[in-house]
């Protein structure tokens, strides 16, 4: 049994058809988690659709309004990049309330980890790059409001700049962002981050580390937030269609292991999400999906205090 709980919901699934977003990819990990005996039944809770209080919180009325009764523009699925349908909007919320839950579950044991969400390209009023609803922010904004958390720092590693995570937390001085991504790739324009850490094309493991783990190291000494998001894309990954990065299996690991850790010793709450992961082979990008289970399981048993948040 995993010292943490898994979220997840079979309706996860974001309904794409043939796209280069591999959406059963959500119920692959979950599958592969329990073949490998990663998991149990034991280890997953199963979140409710965010409530639309949760959710406007950071959307505007409009947005939220366009997604649930599937009146957005042209040009706005456009943006989107990937088919309106009504599954897609039952996924994206269920993807926000399980990230709420595994914020929640990271407050009481340390570790949480949604097997979806890290949409972090979605903005209040609209959707951009296969994200509609921007679930890691609906959840900061949830557990402040209830008061389990003051201040929040997210950790985006997906190979793509975190731009509307960027966007809704600019000027706010208890949410501290970190990208780390690939410069020249999606999107063009990068509203700036708390830290932007803007990497060449083909930068391969040791390099890419060097500059993340002091970057997060400094930033969590220095904000000292209640819970850490993460956003642990496998799209650095070498093989990615949509990356240009040269991470391989191993060093992504290493990647969620050693921020895992700068945050565990700290007795800082990991709350995970899953965001993007385009590997050629599907089963690359589940592999490191599971890697990221596996580090967090490591970091758990490493240093087994419970969090200062918890009991
Ligand atoms: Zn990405």
């Amino acid at each position: 049994m995993l010292p943490f709980k898994l979220v997840y919901h079979e309706r996860y699934d974001l309904n794409l058809g043939p796209h280069v977003f591999p959406s059963q990819k959500f119920r692959l990990i979950y599958e592969m988690l329990l073949h490998e005996g990663i998991a149990t039944q034991k280890d997953f809770l199963c979140p409710n659709p965010a409530s639309d209080e949760d959710i406007l919180r950071v959307h505007t009325v409009n947005w939220m309004h366009k997604l649930k009764t599937g009146t957005l523009t042209a040009s706005e699925v456009m943006l989107l990049e990937v088919p309106y349908s009504k599954e897609l909007v039952e996924a994206v919320w269920l993807a926000a309330g399980g990230t709420i839950l595994a914020g929640q579950s990271a407050v009481r044991d340390g570790f949480g980890a949604n097997l979806s969400g890290g949409f972090h390209h979605a903005y209040p009023g609209h959707g951009e790059g296969f994200c509609a609803i921007h679930d890691v922010a609906v959840a900061i904004r949830k557990l402040q409001a209830d008061g389990a958390v003051k201040k929040a720092i997210v950790v985006d590693t997906d190979v793509h700049h975190g731009n509307g995570t960027a966007a809704i937390f600019r000027n706010d001085s208890m949410v501290f962002t970190i990208s780390i991504h690939q410069e020249n790739n999606y999107p063009a324009h990068k509203p700036p981050s708390s830290i932007d850490l803007n990497m060449p094309d083909r930068a391969d493991d040791d390099e890419y580390l060097g500059v993340l783990i002091p970057a997060v190291h400094r930033a969590l000494d220095e904000f000292q937030p209640d819970i850490l998001f993460y956003v642990g894309g496998a799209d650095p990954y070498c093989e990615d269609q949509l990356g240009g990065l040269s991470l391989t299996k191993a060093g992504l690991k290493q990647r969620d292991r050693q921020v895992f850790e700068e945050a565990r010793r700290r007795k800082i709450p990991v709350a995970t999400t899953l965001a993007g992961g385009y590997a050629r082979r599907v089963e690359d990008t589940i592999r490191i999906h599971l890697n990221t289970i596996l580090a967090a399981q490591e970091v758990a048993e490493s240093y087994p205090q419970r969090s200062s948040m918890g009991v």
